[in-house]
């Protein structure tokens, strides 16, 4: 098994290709479905690769990360994983995908490591995973494995519970707070709830102390979308034509005024909502993703797996 592929990490070489590919973004509303500015193009060994070997400790034996041994546990499940993580053909938002790297990060999380995806310790702690939601303790990456695990993410999304009785009712918009300029990607004019504000400002400052890599591009974790009304998504809906899609609800969070589309980066080429595999394959494998997923919890945050920009705060009732 390669060594280079056992840790997730924060790809420095990835926040200086962002600064470039930021230039060439040209902007659409979250979730406006897979049309990059340019023709998709391959996924590379680049786009595909986890983060390259920055072991916290290693030897020519192991891998650690903190305490934990990346290479104990369950080898053969390892290898399998390993195969899946670009190989694996399901649908799990419905639109067919190739492999679950873009999940990887969220996955490991849930588990509690973090080792990559095609580790034996990865495998032992999925196991474990499994076993605690009744299912085969196999540690195999499987599409019911992930639908399990996507269950567990979408209940901590207080929007989709409300949502199965009715589309939520917007807030007064004279209720919002204008989300500071210097906060908004391309100084647009944003809105949000005004706790929910407040806690992406204490998260965006933690992050920027915490890591530098972070402070780099000051457009990283910026907020290029956040409410919007009813009437305007579904402007949107009637003329794009795609009003229930996988990328777009006719019922969209973002009229809660707690949703926020947060600037993660982007593959060089696409916007930072461009749904695009290749897209979201770059984004949660840089190192803004890579600490949302690890600290946005804290401050009342939970994800949308399948826009990796998309994030609900879950502070107050909707
Ligand atoms: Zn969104």
């Amino acid at each position: 098994m390669n060594k280079g592929r056992k840790t997730l990490r924060f790809r420095p070489w990835a926040l200086r290709v962002l600064a470039l590919g930021a230039l060439a973004v040209v902007f659409r509303a979250c979730g406006s479905g897979p049309t990059p500015t340019r023709a998709p193009p391959q996924v590379t060994a680049r786009a595909t690769a986890i983060p390259p070997p920055q072991p916290s400790i290693s030897s020519d034996a192991t891998v650690l990360v903190g305490a934990e041994n990346c290479d104990a546990g369950l080898s053969d499940a390892a290898r399998r994983n390993d195969e899946s993580l670009r190989r694996l053909i399901f649908a799990p938002f419905r639109r067919p995908e190739t492999g679950w790297g873009v999940y990887e990060p969220l996955m490991a999380h849930e588990i509690g490591t973090r080792c990559s995806g095609g580790s034996a310790a990865f495998a032992s702690d999925l196991a474990a995973w499994q076993s605690a939601h009744g299912l085969e303790a196999d540690g195999v990456v499987s599409a019911a494995t992930f639908a399990a695990m996507k269950a567990v993410w979408e209940a901590r999304r207080p929007f989709l519970a409300a949502n199965r009785t009715g589309c939520p009712a917007p807030p007064p918009e004279a209720s919002l707070a204008v989300v500071p300029a210097v906060q908004s990607y391309g100084g647009k004019i944003l809105r949000l709830r005004p706790r929910a504000l407040a806690a992406y400002e204490r998260m965006l400052a933690s992050a920027r102390a915490a890591a530098p890599e972070l402070r780099a591009d000051p457009r990283l974790m910026t907020v290029f979308s956040a409410y919007r009304s009813p009437e305007y998504d579904a402007a949107r809906c009637a003329r794009d034509g795609n009003c229930q899609g996988v990328t777009r609800a006719s019922c969209s969070p973002h009229r809660t005024g707690l949703a926020m589309d947060i600037y993660l980066g982007a593959e060089p080429g696409y916007g930072p909502d461009s749904s695009d595999d290749a897209n979201r394959l770059f984004i949660t494998h840089g190192g803004a993703y890579r600490w949302m997923v690890e600290n946005a919890g804290r401050f009342g945050f939970a994800p949308y797996a399948f826009e990796p920009w998309h994030w609900e705060w879950i502070g107050e009732p909707i």
